[in-house]
């Protein structure tokens, strides 16, 4: 793979910033993040032509690689500080967690395909990104192990919000999870204590669904 970043390519990037933010985006740091990171490196070659489009593709393993919209909007809503711990579920090509490193946040990711895991770890390493853990499993238990995170986010459709990953949040932190079966609603939870939970929803997405293992 060439990994290449020419002016063609940086002058797609600052119109999808444009889109991106007319949108509705409106957190800097996001919208830097996005301008920044080379989102063409974590398509196949054949899709790169279609990479500064604000749309989801194909990647390996029949995923895809979100909108950048939608990376935008759930990044947004976790409101992320520098040196957060952030649980992300569904690694996929690894440009979400490019963003979240972007952003300053201890990121562990946990991918379900094996050989999705096996290629974005290398793949990140390869271009300067170094997150904290990526786990190969499945993301409807979290990580008991790395508990509890200041953030977490669901980064396929899941049919409901698994318990493992409100519990593995601190006091005060967010899980961002879209919800639903075909179609998903963008939800927000906030941990107001130790038993409650204040739950937001932002509108329809759709997304690949969370898989659960059936062993
Ligand atoms: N954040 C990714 C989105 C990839 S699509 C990106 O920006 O490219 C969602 C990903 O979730 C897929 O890679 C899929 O394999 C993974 N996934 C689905 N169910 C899962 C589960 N139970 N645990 C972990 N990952 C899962």
């Amino acid at each position: 793979m060439e990994l290449k970043d020419n002016y063609r390519h940086q002058g797609k990037r600052k119109q999808l910033v444009e889109t991106v933010r007319a949108k509705g985006i409106k957190d800097e740091k996001v919208l830097t993040a996005i301008g920044k990171i080379p989102r063409h490196w974590f398509m196949d070659s054949s899709f790169e032509d279609h990479a500064y489009q604000d749309k989801a593709f194909p990647i390996a393993a029949d995923q895809t690689i979100s909108q950048p919209y939608t990376v935008a909007f759930q990044t947004e809503l976790l409101a992320v500080e520098k040196g957060d711990h952030i649980l992300e579920i569904g690694t996929g090509s690894g440009y979400q967690t490019a963003v979240l490193c972007e952003l300053g946040a201890k990121v562990f990711s946990i991918e379900r395909q094996q050989e999705l895991y096996k290629k974005t770890k290398l793949f990140l390493s390869k271009i300067g990104y170094r997150p904290k853990y990526m786990a190969f499993g499945d993301g409807y238990k979290g990580l008991p192990d790395y508990a509890p995170f200041d953030k977490v986010i669901v980064t396929a459709g899941a049919p409901f919000v698994p318990k493992p990953l409100l519990a593995q949040l601190k006091v005060g932190g967010k899980l961002v999870i879209p919800v639903g079966e075909n179609v998903q609603v963008m939800t927000l939870y906030t941990r107001t204590s130790a038993k409650s939970f204040e739950k937001k929803e932002f509108g329809e997405f759709r997304f690949v669904p969370l898989l659960e293992d059936k062993n």
